[in-house]
């Protein structure tokens, strides 16, 4: 009898099992549309240039590595605010900013989480139906009870506004409420400008807690469209959270490179929340690595590389929008009759095809496409070389 006797298998991760099942298909035509990582037009995960650029001024410096700011490096947590809230925002000088890097954007939510639970006795959480699958995990590991807003209309491939709507009026008052600003994980289903205005004016009657997560900035249109939403909750006076992930913008997904925003209401209270944490963050992991920051921070406070970056972040996004379009031509070339024009809509890396369960299934025991049973894709694991496959085999499940 040892003290681990007891430990049950977790469940098992579907993301997971469905890279072992890829990898295990010896077809040399098969094609991995299950993960949540942006491909380049060879199939690899891209480094960068301008993230080449900034780690071999940093090599060249030869600096010592001491430990960062329990919030982190100073300059990475300036920069992220700019990118947040635009150069011009009258939030950079109104000390109503609170900014600490976090080991990528599930640090930033689990620190966000954990604060609101330790400081401000926040217990219910509500999350996009369906949404990014961590989400509920860890707001439960974190002691929450979760719940879910209608987000998807399957009839549409589109938004619920008026499910969503209705749904976050009738959480008790004070809900935490967590929202994708951008590119919206799974769907790829976004809200407009006037959708945000109502979503702000019932979390502002509502009195609850709005708790941004960004992880595809620059996915969608550009730097600053796909940031409105943070910006129209600052232009609403509410305090609220932004949980930044830079995995994917800047191609640095093993660095972990993320970090948690604070808006606070008004300047008093900031001394106090940034004080409670950094105790959150030193009781966790102390501090948090140098490397990844340091390498952000550098482009985005170098125009040259910052502008090298944004092109290079362009790049990527026109390169998934293309593989929209050709799916959905392809598609269409391979006799669906169905409109699929809604893959072009969707926003970001990934499209909620419609796909069914048994589709899905079909897709890969027959063709080795391995995709999500919810019938998630990875539009950014397409290219020239395996879309013709990829839509004659959508082609022949959808029939
Ligand atoms: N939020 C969403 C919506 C995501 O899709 C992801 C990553 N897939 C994250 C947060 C976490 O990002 P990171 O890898 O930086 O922890």
């Amino acid at each position: 009898m040892s003290v681990f006797s007891p430990v049950e298998m977790a469940p098992r991760d579907p993301i997971l099992g469905l890279n072992e099942a890829y990898n295990a298909d010896t077809r040399a035509s098969k094609v991995n549309l299950g993960v949540g990582v942006y491909y380049d037009e060879n199939g690899k995960v891209p480094l960068l240039r301008a993230v080449e650029a900034a780690e071999q001024a940093r090599v060249a410096e030869h600096a010592p590595r001491a430990y960062l700011p329990i919030e982190g490096l100073a300059a990475y947590d300036q920069a992220v605010q700019k990118l947040l809230f635009g150069q011009d925002s009258p939030l950079l000088t109104a000390n109503r900013l609170i900014t600490a890097q976090s080991l990528g954007g599930t640090g930033a939510l689990k620190l966000g989480a954990d604060f609101l639970y330790r400081q401000t006795g926040k217990r219910l959480v509500a999350i996009s139906n369906p949404s990014w699958e961590n989400h509920r995990a860890l707001f439960e590991a974190a002691g929450y009870e979760v719940v879910e807003y209608p987000y998807y209309h399957p009839a549409t491939n589109g938004l619920d506004l008026d499910g969503m709507l209705k749904s976050i009026e009738a959480l008790p008052e004070g809900s935490v409420v967590l929202l994708h600003a951008c590119c919206h994980n799974p769907t790829g289903v976004d809200l407009s400008l006037t959708d945000w205005a109502k979503v702000i004016d019932v979390v502002q009657r509502r009195n609850h807690v709005p708790f941004l997560d960004i992880a595809y900035q620059g996915f969608g249109e550009n730097l600053q469209d796909d940031a409105m939403a943070v910006r129209l909750f600052a232009e609403s006076g509410l305090a609220f959270l932004v949980a930044s992930s830079f995995s994917k913008s800047f191609s640095l997904y093993g660095e972990r490179v993320g970090a948690l925003t604070l808006v606070t209401a008004n300047s008093e209270e900031t001394a106090p929340v940034l004080s409670q944490l950094k105790r959150v963050i030193r009781t966790n992991y102390s501090n948090p690595p140098t490397h990844g920051a340091q390498v952000v921070a550098k482009v985005l406070t170098n125009p040259e590389l910052y502008s090298l970056w944004e092109q290079e972040l362009a790049e990527m996004r026109v390169r998934i929008k293309a593989m929209r379009q050709a799916l959905v031509e392809k598609l269409q070339a391979a006799g669906v009759t169905q409109d699929m024009s809604f893959i072009q809509r969707q926003r970001g890396m990934f499209s909620y095809s419609g796909l069914t369960k048994i589709q899905v299934e079909r897709l890969a025991s027959e063709f080795g496409i391995y995709a999500v049973g919810s019938g998630r894709i990875c539009v950014a694991a397409l290219n020239q070389s395996n879309i013709e496959h990829v839509a004659n085999a959508v082609a022949t499940v959808l029939q």
